[in-house]
């Protein structure tokens, strides 16, 4: 510690009655005899913390069990090191912090019987008083009252209750957040990050069993047109439905994902370009023979054109994909409304 992160001068002061009370009353000293722990109340130093002052610095010891008399604590993990201490302080006061402890609740008690230094850091959450009781003191107390014991294992087991339920919802977070990461939010459909990880690992699979596999480069017709005369919001309708209008018709073991903006990426296992072609002419019918539904009860009459490309089994994904795209490239240029197959060297309409 250099000058400046100095911790002021430690203050002392003794228990009030009323005190002495509330902490026969908290869960480390629940149904222990006033004379057990009369030394703690009487004998053992209270400290008096400022707004902000640290009480303990994680990784040195502090040798002592700590029962907070009055105002709060925070409870936080450890500080990039090289912040100054002010940053910290109003970091830990302001941040993510991993408990509050109020007057009644203790610190220190899993140092108290592992011998470890703490691995966090606990800082007056306001003026706050606590009685400060030696690691040796709460050693002989505890052999001749087994209760304070016992109390302090329901209190630990009730830590790793709560430190479990963290876990589980920092799990549950994550895993959300990866599922946000691979998914459209306007369709719902996976997203081309995800596509552009799952594809070539299905293709991958497929190599080793020489199976076939297509894909289906899909692309809303005059899309522009329909923001243009209906508005976006009408667009972004027309994307939802055209992705639930692709998954109704897809099997479930087929990947669909938004490649762009009105294009979507199928590829189908199984399957390969001639019988590809099928199911490609199937989704423009399906198209063609019913408009889609709105919001507003309207509905909106679209088309598509749609590239097909089968996998030779030498070629990678992107190639797979660009076979496809140049397969979608010629239907537009063919007056859209239409299916394209590249057939390996040569395309087909
Ligand atoms: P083509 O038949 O040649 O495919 O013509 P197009 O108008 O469908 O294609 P173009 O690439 O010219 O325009 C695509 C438009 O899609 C342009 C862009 O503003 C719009 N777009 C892209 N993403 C979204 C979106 O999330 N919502 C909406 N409403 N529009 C989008
Ligand atoms: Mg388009
Ligand atoms: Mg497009």
């Amino acid at each position: 510690m250099n000058e400046n992160t100095k911790a002021p001068q430690a203050t002392y002061v003794s228990l009030t009655a009323g005190q002495r009370e509330m902490l026969l009353e908290s869960p480390l000293l629940q149904g222990v005899p006033y004379e057990s722990v009369f030394d703690w109340l009487h004998y053992t130093p209270v400290r008096a913390l400022q707004h902000g002052e640290t009480l303990i610095e994680s990784g040195v010891h502090h040798g002592k069990l700590f029962l907070v008399v009055s105002g709060q604590l925070s409870v936080w993990l450890d500080p990039a090191p090289e912040m100054p201490d002010d940053t910290v302080v109003q970091r830990a006061l302001s941040g993510p912090e991993v408990a509050r402890i109020f007057p009644g609740q203790s610190l220190g008690e899993q140092g108290l019987i592992d011998g470890q230094p703490p691995s966090v850091w606990a800082i007056a959450a306001r003026e706050s008083r606590v009685l400060a009781i030696p690691t040796e003191m709460a050693w002989q107390t505890m052999q001749a009252e087994p209760k304070i014991a016992l109390n302090l294992l329901r209190m630990l087991s009730d830590r790793v209750r709560q430190a479990n339920d963290g876990l589980r919802g920092a799990i549950a977070n994550q895993q959300r957040l990866a599922r946000d990461a691979d998914t459209d939010a306007l369709t719902g459909l996976h997203n081309r990050r995800w596509m552009e990880n799952m594809f070539p690992r299905t293709l991958q699979r497929f190599q080793t069993s020489e199976r076939p596999v297509s894909v289906l480069m899909v692309d809303i017709d005059f899309f522009k047109r329909v923001n243009d005369e209906f508005g976006h919001a009408v667009g972004d309708q027309v994307l939802r439905e055209s992705a639930q209008r692709l998954l109704r018709m897809l099997r479930p073991a087929d990947l669909c994902a938004r490649f762009g903006g009105e294009e979507f990426c199928i590829l189908l296992p199984d399957l390969d370009a001639d019988q590809a072609t099928v199911i490609a002419q199937r989704v423009l019918a399906a198209f063609d023979a019913e408009p889609l539904p709105l919001d507003s009860g309207a509905t909106l009459k679209i088309s598509v054109s749609i590239g097909v490309a089968d996998w030779d089994h030498v070629a990678g994904f992107q190639d797979l994909v660009r076979a496809a795209d140049t397969a979608l490239y010629q239907a537009k240029r063919d007056g859209r409304n239409r299916v394209v197959t590249a057939h390996r060297n040569s395309l087909s309409r």
